[in-house]
């Protein structure tokens, strides 16, 4: 393999690992081992108002305690705001970002106005009202140029967009997931002009993970194929900011009773690692390895997946 291989597992910290996050966790862990390369976890503990207080030491326990152990000390996003702003700071001064003062309802009201279809997910595509200027009203948040929503933008301040990368454009994005193979979205129909800071002044994960995962020096993100929605996002922001793109890889979910994936929303139980061959069994059938591994402790459990994972994958470069 010509270049070091860095991954990473990035739990928020919002309750215990379930068997779904054991899978994302599980598959990061065995890419990365396969690819002789380096495993890092990162506590996305940004989100405040959601994270449950010892849930990070909760999860890293459980981890550890299925043989996975972090190759250096776990990154906080908490402990990272400086570079959030950097990166806020070097988007604002190539007009890629802007300050909108928009609250939810202005924008359901524009919708409206307009006529625009309500979006996929109940997610409200910003219609792109403060990207010309606040109008005297106060910011409350900042949101990425994500491209052209309609016909005739970008108004006279937001001109100099126009010579950003060629994904700023209306166009979509394409990309290929190893796992869901090519992929594409136009970031400025599907989501429109995303947050990067909150209203409520908290930072928003598409910049946090993006600015961590350059600073990780990531080269290949393994997560859950719920996640795989917030690539093309990803991607935009990873261009516009001169970082390295990471290769994606998105894993199969685990279904809860009512056939949704399993969260801790809808009542995914904690996992219990006292049996870690058990639930390490349980994750890698999910993953597609053969079922029943023989091991007498996690690490061997781990070293055969590792083997049976290289054989089943193959990076394309
Ligand atoms: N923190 C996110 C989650 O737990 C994962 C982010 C990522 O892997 O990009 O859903």
């Amino acid at each position: 393999m010509g270049t070091a291989y860095t991954g990473r597992f990035a739990p928020s910290p919002t309750g215990p690992l379930h068997a779904g996050s054991l899978v994302a966790a599980l598959a990061s862990w065995l890419d990365a081992r396969a690819h002789q390369g380096r495993w890092l976890v990162r506590i996305e503990d940004i989100d405040t108002p959601r994270c449950v207080p010892g849930a990070a030491a909760l999860i890293l326990q459980q981890l550890a305690a299925c043989g996975l152990v972090p190759d250096a000390p776990p990154l906080y996003q908490l402990q990272r705001s400086t570079k959030y702003q950097a990166a806020l700071d070097q988007l604002i001064a190539s007009d890629l970002a802007y300050p909108c003062a928009c609250t939810r309802q202005d924008i359901e009201r524009e919708i409206a106005a307009r006529g625009q279809p309500r979006p996929r997910h109940g997610e409200l595509v910003y219609p792109g009202t403060c990207r010309g200027g606040l109008q005297g009203r106060l910011a409350r948040a900042w949101r990425f140029f994500a491209g052209s929503i309609e016909q005739n933008w970008p108004p006279a301040p937001m001109r100099r967009a126009q010579a950003a990368p060629d994904s700023i454009a209306n166009q979509p994005l394409h990309w290929q997931d190893r796992r869901l193979g090519p992929q594409q979205q136009n970031v400025g129909e599907a989501v429109g002009d995303f947050v990067l800071k909150r209203a409520d002044g908290l930072w928003a994960y598409q910049l946090a993970v993006v600015v961590d995962d350059g600073a990780q020096g990531i080269t290949d993100v393994v997560r859950g194929e719920d996640l795989a929605d917030n690539t093309a996002r990803q991607i935009l922001l990873q261009r516009a900011l001169g970082l390295p793109l990471p290769r994606y890889l998105h894993t199969p979910l685990v279904l809860g009773v009512n056939g949704e994936k399993l969260s801790k929303q809808n009542g995914a139980t904690p996992l219990d690692t006292s049996r870690p061959l058990q639930v390490l069994n349980e994750a890698g059938r999910v993953l597609g390895l053969p079922a029943g591994i023989l091991a007498q402790t996690p690490a061997d459990w781990l070293q055969q997946a590792v083997a049976l994972w290289s054989r089943a994958t193959k990076i394309d470069r």
